[in-house]
């Protein structure tokens, strides 16, 4: 059913707004407040509002579209359920715990909420009164609580109007924004004196998609300026009213840096002033937090205390910026003195691009996907490095437990959590007792973990109700992962995940081991593809995304999704790519190839002195290779990846890397050094890459190959070949950056020159 106010104005709408988020915006006041509410999942609030509609009589209209208009801006929403014949229209809400802890400001939303779909149904069908009731549902208990109030239609009209109004003040503001904006950038040049070589052809694509909607998977080389050359299509399509907003999604915080450099610089090309282009820069709350050692809500923090109060002033201040990246942000938000994380998080709606990680648009509770749905936002997803996302998504969709955690826990837990705890451990315990392998995967879920986890989560739960918890503190931390462990059993399928039982040493002797659980995702497609359904315009792009068709399964973009192979700008005579045919890196024949490939990196080495890149496929063989490499040419210098370098370490690294220097550093093929940076002219004039980047054979790998091939039909390439050869393409990469480098590759495997895995490597190399 469908229930439409009569349209009293002969104009079209010119703003649409959802109406849960016409009350943020007019109806929210006071603290921010994320002290632990024990929040239902996505689907027990399914699940809950299910349970309440079970429970109405067959009169009971459920999910009701309403919508209205208030001058030129247009309301819609959809109530939770009406009965007619008593003119009582419900909303629901589900949650755990202590209903009374719920706060202030958060019911007084529910209500403003509520009046508006009032105010809609009343002018709809020409009440001139109606019942308003919030339901409150337990989760836990399935008791409901009920808040009702009557009201007559034109109290709830009054409401409206005013909430209308009091937006439509912004709402003004927002469309001279945009009348400012789109003629700006339909008339921006692109900001380079011309495109560069295939970066014309990515352009003409990403618009072609973005005006037409569907998905792209592009394929460009490392060089010809990507980042710029898919946001100035996206944005040209923004200017047309073609998509709404523009998000650019990166794996990494550099490809965030390059994606804001890029749209800074077609803000300065416009000829009549600056382009009043909004770009947000999304931050990791630990990142941009200004009070580390304390919890989000007012009590605690001063930037959480009165934030709803202050959030207009900041907000307005903010969207004067065309920059909002994480400086521009802060210093907004500290001179409004609220919490810069929430602010940008606020912000997102206001944005024309927004710039942050895959998680905010892919993860399971994706702030992004999520407003996007609420608002019904037509959009041009930009996934940069896209390569990165089959190994992101997997890992945003797997979840572990580990034992020792468990352990500490009860140890400390409170008295009446100790039970269900106990409860945890045995069912774990009973899962492993009988493994006598390392490591099993299983097609199923235990139903006696999950029932006892459930119980320790919803005890948990319970037990916060009353005595909130201390900041970060290791029940808390664990609670989430069990919680997080709970939500992926909810969706699991053998078809995507397995349930993986790890077999830890005993620590002692006659003391059972402990084991290590997890829900490992190996086809994230199935979470992935409702949202590549769901986006107007997806791009896909990256250096290597050779096959299309495993990104294409893997992340369940949908059949039409087209295919670009950008040619590269680079000619075959800048790169010489030899390959070791008399040399094996299978792991074994490494410890006897060894001598030989060292005596053939020392060779170019000693023929043409220089920097170069040498790739190994773990560190244990760099680390053989290295030791070996010193002790036989030890007048060669060398510098060499370790394990989780941080920052100065990594720059350390790369700055031996000078122009007319000379040296080998050794690096691990898919590691920090393996993607991503750019050593021009002679700061690397070659690599040497031992191995075909394959990952490791275990029982993980192992398992996935039987199910990607039972899925695919090609569980080796999917398991190992294509991820493998995909490192290896970047790794290579990093040798030639421009029209005027030269360099050397070195493929140090007979296998290289076997044509299956020729065939993914670039057309542009001429292997001798
Ligand atoms: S500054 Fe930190 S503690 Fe305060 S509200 Fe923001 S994220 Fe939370």
């Amino acid at each position: 059913m469908s229930i439409v106010t009569a349209n009293t104005d002969s104009q079209p709408a010119q703003y649409r707004i959802a109406a849960r988020e016409l009350c943020e915006f007019t109806a929210k006041h006071g603290d921010l407040d994320l002290r632990f509410t024990p929040a239902p999942s996505a689907l027990e609030g399914i699940a809950g509002h299910a349970s309440v509609a079970a429970r109405r009589g067959d009169d009971y209209q459920k999910e009701l579209p309403l919508r209205g208009r208030y001058g030129a801006l247009e309301v819609r929403g959809r109530a939770d359920g009406y009965y007619p014949a008593r003119q009582e229209l419900e909303e629901v809400k589900t949650y755990r715990g202590r209903l009374e802890r719920l706060p202030e400001n958060q019911r007084a939303l529910h209500w403003a909420q509520l009046k508006v779909y009032g105010w809609l149904l009343c002018q709809a069908l020409a009440l001139p009164e109606l019942r308003l009731t919030l339901v409150y549902f337990n989760v836990d208990s399935e008791q409901e609580t009920l808040f009702s109030e009557r009201h007559d239609a034109e109290g709830l009209r009054t409401f409206f109007e005013t909430q209308c109004a009091h937006f439509l003040h912004w709402s003004a503001s927002e469309l001279a924004h945009r009348e400012r904006r789109d003629p700006a950038l339909a008339a921006a040049a692109f900001p380079h004196p011309q495109f560069h070589a295939g970066q014309r052809q990515l352009a003409e694509a990403v618009y072609r998609m973005a005006a037409r909607g569907g998905a792209l998977l592009a394929q460009a080389p490392t060089g010809i300026g990507k980042s710029i050359g898919s946001l100035y299509p996206a944005l040209k399509a923004l200017a047309r009213g073609e998509v709404e907003k523009v998000f650019f999604l990166t794996a990494k915080t550099s490809g965030r840096r390059l994606a804001l450099d890029a749209a800074a610089s077609l803000v300065g090309t416009a000829t009549t002033g600056a382009i009043p282009l909004r770009v947000l820069e999304l931050v990791a709350r630990e990142k941009s937090c200004e009070h580390p050692d304390k919890a989000c809500h007012g009590e605690s923090c001063p930037l959480a205390r009165g934030f709803y109060d202050r959030l207009p002033a900041a907000r307005a201040a903010a969207v004067q910026r065309s920059r909002l990246d994480q400086a521009g942000l802060r210093a907004v938000a500290l001179e409004h003195q609220v919490c810069p994380y929430y602010l940008g998080q606020e912000l997102v709606r206001w944005s024309d691009v927004v710039v942050g990680d895959y998680n905010y648009y892919f993860d399971g509770s994706a702030l992004l996907y999520g407003l996007a749905q609420l608002n019904d936002w037509k959009l041009a997803v930009l996934v940069d490095e896209a390569h990165n996302l089959v190994e992101r998504a997997r890992g945003m969709y797997s979840a572990e437990l580990d034992p020792m955690q468990l352990a500490a826990l009860r140890r400390v837990a409170p008295a009446e959590l100790r039970k269900p705890l106990e409860k945890v451990r045995r069912a774990w315990s009973r899962l492993h007792r009988d493994q006598t392998e390392a490591y099993v995967a299983h097609a199923q879920l235990p139903d006696s973990l999950c029932r006892a986890l459930q119980e320790a989560v919803s005890a948990i739960a319970r037990h916060y109700a009353e005595e909130p918890p201390a900041n970060d503190s290791p029940l808390q931390a664990w609670w989430f992962e069990a919680a997080q462990f709970l939500r992926l059993a909810e969706s699991f399928a053998p078809a995507h995940s397995l349930f993986e039982i790890v077999l830890e040493e005993a620590s002692q002797p006659r003391q059972p081991g402990r084991s290590r659980l997890a829900i490992r995702n190996l086809v994230p497609a199935p979470f992935l593809a409702p949202r590549a359904a769901r986006t107007h315009a997806l791009v896909l792009f990256s250096a290597t995304l050779k096959p299309p068709h495993y990104y294409r399964d893997l992340l369940g973009l949908p059949a039409g999704t087209q295919w670009l192979d950008v040619p590269s700008p680079f000619r075959a005579e800048q790169l010489r790519v030899t390959v070791a045919r008399d040399i094996s890196t299978r792991y074994q024949h490494r410890q006897r190839s060894l001598p030989a490939l060292l005596a053939r990196m020392a060779g170019q080495y000693r023929k043409q002195p220089g920097n170069y890149l040498a790739y190994f496929s773990s560190f244990d063989y760099l680390q053989q290779a290295l030791a070996a490499f010193a002790a036989r040419y030890p007048e060669i210098p060398l510098w060499s990846q370790q394990r989780g370098m941080r920052e100065p370490e990594r720059e350390a690294f790369l700055q031996r890397f000078v122009a007319g220097g000379e040296g080998i550093g050794f690096a691990v093929l898919g590691g920090v050094f393996g993607e991503g940076i750019d050593l021009p002219g002679e700061r690397l004039i070659g690599a040497f890459i031992a191995s075909l980047g394959l990952p490791q054979i275990n029982p993980l790998n192992e398992e996935l190959r039987r199910r990607l091939d039972a899925q695919f039909g090609a569980g080796y390439d999917y398991a190992y070949l294509y991820p493998g050869l995909q490192k290896v393409v970047q790794a290579a990469g990093r040798v030639i950056r421009g029209a005027q480098d030269h360099g050397v590759l070195h493929l140090l495997d007979d296998r290289y020159a076997q044509a299956e895995v020729q065939a993914l490597l670039p057309r542009w190399w001429q292997i001798e």
